[in-house]
């Protein structure tokens, strides 16, 4: 024991301090001022408020009694098994994830067996089997042009028996076991869209004869079409209402009350026309003439002779072209010029025509079919023309005759002197015959079948109807 230590209170419950040799006390000082800083051994002694009471001499024989205090260790609890069960669970975490996305499965396709992952789209299977061989269906237009020969559906995919749509094959998974179908691809239409359109009225004929009219007029109907989005094409899809169709009627003439022909002079007037004006009065008998617009402008009062004489005056177009010929305006132009002119020649107006060499079809009526009220042709053709003689002209004239006959000759185009010549004796034979001879208009009249607009030279194209493509 060293005498020289000698310990000094502080006057704080266990806290002491040493003081060495001198008998100084060192308060600013620490343990690492003592010469030898005692070891901290279980038998330190601990000061505290109720041990520090006890002897000093306890203390003194301490060997080299210092201040460390040692703390008691903690009991510290091992992460061990909780670092197990985490991993135990990421582990079958880990093992579910692969087993719900990852793990393989077999298809069959087409009877092979095909592995793949679960989850795998059809989309995918057919990408990582370069479609099985399979050739894709073309893209076609809305009117079944092909667009892209690869264009259509990559394949046809059957699931069992139940076939899947192109467009789901991105978003339809296989199964483990699934038995699939995979087939060439099935052509795809272009993308469209509908739009309701007019549907155009067509034009018919019905009967056989010497008067031509319409009998109907045309109507638009409406259907819906289909529009390719890529080709433009249309095509139709459904009709919503039908179009009325324009119907041009021929017909003979059957007049009643009575026995009636009409004898007609074309391509006048010309200098026969006064000659026949005056057989015509001297016989009582009434005739329809087809004036070329044209000769009406050089001789109007030979025209308006013809009006005066209360004989019909109907056109023959203004120049005697052929009008099948012509375009729509240019034949529209040859109907009207001519009437203007007959107007012009005789004050009269008329919607009359016999188209020269008869030539009318229907292209004609639809294109003109609103300012022609009707288009007379002939049951008997004398062939005056050929000039055959007067008595051929007669003979012909007379030949086959019957109630509402149309006869055809010419006061123009020529030297008329044959028709002069046979005139007179075609009447009195007629007239012998007990027939009476009227205009073409009253034929019609005497018909009874006739609408009157075109009797009258009214025709007109009624509100809502319209002429025909043509
Ligand atoms: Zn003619």
């Amino acid at each position: 024991m060293d005498s020289k230590i000698k310990y000094v209170h502080t006057g704080k419950a266990g806290g002491r301090r040493y003081s060495a040799t001198g008998g100084r006390a060192s308060t600013g000082r620490a343990a690492s001022a003592a010469p030898h800083p005692p070891r901290a051994t279980k038998s330190s002694y601990t000061a505290s408020g109720a041990q520090g009471t006890r002897p000093a001499t306890r203390v003194a024989h301490q060997t080299r009694a210092n201040t460390y205090v040692p703390r008691r260790p903690r009991r510290r609890r091992s992460l061990k098994p909780v670092l197990a069960v985490l991993a135990v669970i990421a582990l079958a975490a880990g093992v579910g994830c692969w087993y719900f996305k990852f793990r393989n499965i077999t298809v069959a396709v087409n009877g092979q067996s095909v592995t793949t992952h679960v989850n795998t789209t059809i989309e995918t299977l057919l990408a990582d089997n370069d479609n099985f061989g399979v050739t894709p269906g073309r893209l076609l237009s809305v009117g079944g042009n092909v667009l892209d020969e690869q264009g259509g559906d990559v394949c046809a995919v059957k699931r069992g028996d139940e076939a899947v749509a192109a467009k789901d094959f991105a978003t339809t998974t296989v199964s483990d076991g699934d038995a699939l179908t995979v087939e060439n691809g099935a052509d795809a239409t272009e993308p469209n869209h509908e739009e309701e359109v007019e549907l155009p009225c067509a034009i018919q004929s019905e009967g056989h004869g010497a008067v031509q009219y319409v009998s109907q007029w045309g109507k638009p109907g409406k259907k819906i079409v289909a529009v390719g989005e890529t080709s433009g094409e249309t095509v139709d899809k459904e009709i919503v209402e039908e179009a009325t169709d324009m119907v041009v009627t021929s017909k003979n003439l059957s007049p009643k009350g009575g026995k009636y022909v009409a004898i007609t002079f074309d391509d006048g007037p010309s200098d026969y026309t006064q000659q026949i004006l005056d057989i015509l009065e001297e016989k009582g008998a009434k005739a329809t003439f087809y004036n070329l617009g044209e000769n009406a402008q050089n001789k109007p009062k030979l025209t308006k002779a013809v009006v005066d004489g209360g004989h019909e005056l109907a056109s023959h177009t203004m120049a005697h072209k052929n009008l099948p010929k012509l375009d729509r305006d240019s034949l529209r132009n040859e109907i009207t010029t001519a009437f203007d002119a007959l107007k012009e020649a005789s004050g009269e107006t008329t919607q009359m025509i016999r188209a020269p060499y008869g030539a009318f079809t229907a292209t004609e009526w639809a294109r003109s079919g609103d300012i022609v009220s009707c288009n007379v042709l002939w049951n008997i053709d004398t062939l005056d023309w050929k000039r055959p003689g007067a008595d051929a002209i007669t003979a012909a004239a007379l030949d086959g005759v019957k109630n509402g006959s149309i006869i055809l000759m010419h006061d123009g185009g020529g030297n008329r002197e044959q028709d002069v010549e046979a005139l007179p004796a075609i009447i009195d034979e007629l007239q012998n015959q007990g027939y009476k001879l009227v205009t073409v208009s009253k034929l019609m009249e005497l018909d009874g079948s006739i609408p009157d607009e075109v009797i009258e030279n009214k025709v007109k194209l009624p509100e809502g109807s319209v002429l025909p493509e043509a």
